[in-house]
């Protein structure tokens, strides 16, 4: 067996990671005609209004709103859909805080529902299981760029006349069955931050699926306000309240060019991902990351599981060992499922030291703990996340299959 590096062998990588350019003259174009329409208010400049529609167009609808973040896009779309206090929003406990921000902030109640071992996505019975009669809608989060299942939670959600919105700030490009994710639900979110595919420093998009006018217009003012700009003049005496998640046309000049990039870098990820599936796929003592069959994932991270009990060292060692080989690998994505954070489990949501709205203030008292969602906690104690990226070379995903085999077969008992 070969010398690992961390026992002083021949590191896997012989060369350090390919990392590209991100923005370039596209971008920088964009911006200074942004800055000579002398306005940078969303509602009197272009960019804004065109880096909407161009994303409508690229997934084949109609109607989509800008916002400050993919938190803000999500609480949008919550707030677009008349979601408020009691209700219950079933989500993943594997996520971004940005998935649950919203649904707290409308004083509703977030449940989480189990996911698929291998997916890391919320599975259609798992969600079916806690529909209750105060579930008000659905937040899939398709994880990592990877598809749930959603045809199938769409079906359960009208049959339970239950709202969707698909959480796809991970997710861009992303082909189901035909169809891109984020176009199967009502609503689907997207976040522009700096890790994401593309990046304009901060940024969403609130995509309204269907021909639906009048949800377009909900979302749109309530990403500003609730004022109200489609009459003939200006209403700030609004019916309700709703936070301003305004994007500024600096951030939609970089979204809109960013946005020719998008299709090339997620193809290129679902490249690189399924070529690691193949390559890693028999290695004993790891399972890949699964992708449903009719789905193109687009890999916004790579994670893989191990079988603790077949290795001889810990998952943070074989960590360790990879990076000695120049390999990137890391403990996975985030450390305890949502639902075990503070705020949830001494139900300190709010301040002021009301345990709100857990409390049963709405009739339903509510406890989170380990064990609610054990598929979940046993993905976050076994997972790894490996290298993934558009800007890989060819020498680069050869040496990355190297390192990981290298370890993985070393440590192998
Ligand atoms: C990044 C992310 C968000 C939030 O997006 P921001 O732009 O950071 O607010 C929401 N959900 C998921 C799954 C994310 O990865």
């Amino acid at each position: 067996m070969e010398k690992l590096a961390i026992h002083g062998g021949n590191p896997a990588k012989t060369v350090p990671y390919t990392y590209g350019k991100r923005f370039g003259d596209a971008e920088l174009a964009n911006l200074k005609e942004a800055l000579e329409q002398n306005t940078l208010f969303y509602w009197s400049g272009n960019m804004t209004k065109r880096l909407c529609k161009k994303f409508a167009e690229l997934y084949g609808e109609k109607y989509c709103v800008a916002t400050s973040s993919g938190t803000a896009s999500i609480h949008v779309a919550l707030g677009a859909l008349g979601i408020g206090p009691g209700d219950e929003v079933i989500t993943s406990p594997i996520t971004d805080k940005g998935s649950i921000i919203g649904i707290l902030y409308q004083n509703a109640i977030p449940v989480f529902a189990d996911l698929d071992p291998h997916t890391y996505n919320m599975t259609p019975q798992s969600i079916e299981e806690k529909i209750t009669e105060r579930t008000k809608a659905i937040v899939v989060v398709h994880l990592a760029g990877n598809a749930a299942e959603i045809d199938e939670i769409v079906r359960i959600a009208k049959k339970h006349n239950v709202y969707v919105i698909e959480d796809c700030a991970q997710t861009y490009c992303c082909e189901y069955k035909g169809k891109y994710v984020g176009t199967w639900g009502d609503i689907g979110c997207f976040s522009l931050n700096d890790f994401k595919h593309i990046s304009a420093g901060d940024g969403g998009l609130v995509l309204i699926n269907g021909d639906n006018e009048e949800l377009y217009h909900k979302a749109f003012m309530f990403a500003d306000k609730n004022y109200n700009r489609f009459g003939e003049e200006l209403v700030k005496n609004v019916p309700s309240l709703a936070p301003n998640y305004r994007m500024n046309e600096l951030t939609a000049a970089v979204g809109l060019a960013q946005l020719d990039k998008v299709v090339d870098i997620c193809k290129k990820r679902n490249i690189y991902g399924d070529r690691l599936t193949e390559a890693l796929k028999d290695i004993p003592g790891i399972s890949v990351h699964k992708v449903l069959d009719g789905c193109k994932c687009s890999y916004w991270f790579y994670m893989l599981r191990i079988n603790p009990d077949e290795f001889t060292v810990s998952r943070t060692e074989l960590s360790k060992a990879c990076n000695a080989e120049g390999t990137y690998a890391s403990d996975g994505y985030i450390r305890i499922p949502v639902y075990l954070e503070d705020m949830f489990k001494n139900r300190t949501a709010y301040l002021g030291g009301t345990e709100y709205p857990f409390d049963g203030t709405h009739g339903r008292y509510i406890e989170y703990k380990e064990g609610d969602c054990p598929v979940a906690e046993e993905i976050l104690k076994t997972c790894m996340n490996v290298s993934v990226d558009e800007f890989f070379t060819e020498q680069d995903f050869e040496e990355t299959v190297k390192g990981l085999k290298k370890v993985f077969t070393y440590y192998h008992k």
